[in-house]
């Protein structure tokens, strides 16, 4: 018999089909049934890579963009990467507008993944010439054949997660998941997920409840219980990725039931917390979604019949001189003497 060799073609045919993993000892005092999609597991590492592909292809499919042309983005985190990674395979160039906040870690890695980067001055104001809202819009105007994804206020996010991350938790749940958990950011991942399932759910006359993570000092969960921007509710907060201070358009607030609260120093701990429990090493806002998770537990959200999907949207990688570095965390605040003990090196 002839062996074939048994390859993919490129790195982009492994974004997506993300498995869905049991989390066992960490729920262990929970009632009901609890599901992490780990997005860990797309080969950028993060949810965003659904978001780069699917946005980028829908550009070439409408004759928008061609090889040599450019993908321009306003981020230094994950969403940059990913855009930096669909570029390389697809023979784009890769402007990224990244505020002067952003690591060196995190420009390097822009960079190492072919992105030019323009470094911006986080003190300026949003409408100021210089700041990376308006670098990455007059770059857009100046570039031919080039796209701005502005992933904030784009639609096609939330199709790309209707179209891949929704289909893919019905199909491992065999339909049978009562709640959806995901943070929220720009909104694309919870919005575009729960409108395919609550869809497919309708159909068969069950209803999912759909449950956003927001931070304290975003104005989400006020605005959705409102429906007004109270600029009152924003102050700063140390979890990257969740929460926001304006109202992004890639979020149905209609399809959303509730949002909860967490705050930093929790999140930050449970995400330690899931490396040692479940030996899932992910990032913050996983640590954030899980301490939600609890909160709503505590709450009385879910009974013993209940199968909660809840997103982990990176990998604990990203956060190396963050959450998994016991200075950082002490810098912080956030530990005690005693679990620092826990966490001492031995040299020999
Ligand atoms: N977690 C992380 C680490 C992120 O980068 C993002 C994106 N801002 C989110 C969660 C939230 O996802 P979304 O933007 O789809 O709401």
């Amino acid at each position: 018999m002839k062996e074939e060799i048994k390859a993919h073609n490129n790195v982009l045919e492994l974004i997506g089909n993300t498995p869905l993993i049991k989390l066992n000892k960490i729920t262990q005092n929970m009632k009901g049934n609890y599901f992490a999609k780990v997005e860990a597991f797309n080969p950028g590492h993060s949810t965003k890579d659904r978001i780069a592909l699917y946005i980028i292809e829908e550009a070439e499919k409408k004759g928008i963009l061609k090889p040599g042309d450019t993908i321009i983005e306003t981020t230094s985190g994950n969403t940059g990467f990913s855009l930096a990674m669909v570029s390389i395979i697809k023979g784009y160039d890769c402007i990224l507008a990244v505020s002067s906040k952003s690591s060196a870690d995190k420009i390097d890695m822009l960079k190492t993944m072919g992105a030019k980067v323009y470094v911006c001055p986080a003190h300026v104001s949003a409408d100021d010439p210089r700041s990376y809202y308006e670098v990455a819009k007059r770059l857009h105007s100046e570039v031919k054949g080039s796209v701005y994804i502005n992933q904030y206020f784009n639609e096609l996010n939330i199709d790309a997660h209707y179209k891949t991350t929704g289909p893919e938790i019905w199909e491992q749940t065999a339909g049978k998941i009562t709640h959806l958990v995901a943070c929220s950011g720009t909104g694309g991942t919870i919005s575009g997920t729960a409108r395919f399932l609550k869809e497919q759910s309708r159909k068969i006359g069950t209803n999912i409840r759909v449950i956003g993570i927001d931070a304290y000092g975003s104005v989400l969960q006020k605005y959705h219980e409102t429906k007004e921007f109270d600029a009152n509710e924003i102050y700063p907060y140390r979890i990257e990725g969740l929460g926001k201070n304006l109202i992004p358009s890639a979020t149905d607030f209609n399809i959303i039931d509730k949002f909860e609260k967490v705050t930093d120093e929790s999140s930050a701990h449970t995400a330690r917390e899931l490396a040692k429990t479940e030996g899932l090493f992910v990032g913050y806002t996983s640590g954030a979604a899980m301490q939600g998770l609890r909160q709503l537990e505590e709450e009385g959200e879910f009974d013993e019949n209940s199968n909660i999907v809840v997103i982990f949207p990176d990998h604990g990688s990203r956060y190396m001189s963050k959450i998994y570095n016991d200075e950082w965390m002490s810098q912080q605040g956030f530990f005690d003497s005693e679990t620092a003990e826990i966490h001492k090196i031995e040299y020999i």
